[in-house]
């Protein structure tokens, strides 16, 4: 009888657990309703930052300081590639992608993955597309590269990836062949310099943020197909509080 009894508390006790675990899953974010942006920081107390921070990111860049923030090193190289949708966005993980050096230190790459509009503004003006190039580096201090979008010809570096976007939440597949980061960059490396925090939650600061200034090409068929499957995936512009965005050149 006392047997049954615990073998039933067991039971019980670990019933507890996995709800416990579930529990850690993260909250469904959205970027609009009542999961959407305005909403972030209430889901659950690991998104506060998300209303609470004081270094959010993205910002509409406008005064801006001609500092002289190094140039940046991009040492990319050919990687295997898996292309995700993961309900948000479409991410291209990297696991050979190469490495960055930067005014804040050395990182390699991680992954990247597209919004729409552009997160980030220039004098209030946002572009069709940005891909955010996420780099991490041995301390764990995460650095993105944007990349911003006009429409214009057809972008060569996005073909074998937007050729075949994976249509639903959860797909994924290997991109053929191999890709090189380094084809998606503008002719001139050119950036605005500012820290801010991640643009989805948990929205974490801390974040060295480079957007490079010159835009390259997406054309009318491509923006179409990323749009088809996410109209709109971005976070509104924050307040700076009084950070400074450096520039280059
Ligand atoms: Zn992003």
């Amino acid at each position: 009888m006392k047997t049954k009894y615990m073998l039933v508390a067991a039971a019980a006790l670990a019933a507890m657990a996995s709800v416990q675990a579930a529990d850690h899953t993260p909250a469904h974010w959205d970027y609009r309703g009542k999961a959407g942006t305005a909403h972030w920081g209430d889901l659950e107390p690991d998104f506060a930052t998300c209303k609470l921070g004081k270094a959010q990111s993205p910002i509409d860049i406008r005064a801006v300081r001609h500092g002289a923030p190094a140039p940046i090193d991009f040492h990319y190289a050919a990687s295997n590639a898996e292309i995700v949708n993961n309900g948000h966005t479409v991410q291209v993980n990297l696991p050979d992608g190469g490495t960055v050096h930067l005014a804040s230190g050395d990182y390699h790459v991680v992954q990247f993955h597209f919004h729409t509009p552009s997160e980030e503004a220039v004098n209030g003006k946002h572009y069709p597309l940005v891909a955010h190039l996420v780099h991490r580096n041995d301390a764990g201090e995460l650095a993105v590269v944007a990349v911003l979008f006009k429409q214009g010809k057809e972008n060569p570096a996005l073909k074998p990836l937007f050729a075949a976007l994976p249509p639903h939440a959860g797909d994924k597949h290997a991109v053929e062949g191999e890709f090189d980061l380094g084809a998606l960059l503008p002719a001139h490396h050119d950036y605005y310099a500012y820290t801010g925090s991640l643009t989805t939650p948990p929205c974490s600061e801390g974040v060295h943020w480079q957007i490079l200034k010159q835009p390259v090409d997406i054309s009318k068929r491509q923006l179409a197909a990323f749009r088809k499957l996410y109209p709109m995936n971005a976070r509104p512009v924050q307040q700076l509080n009084g950070r400074v965005v450096e520039i280059t050149g």
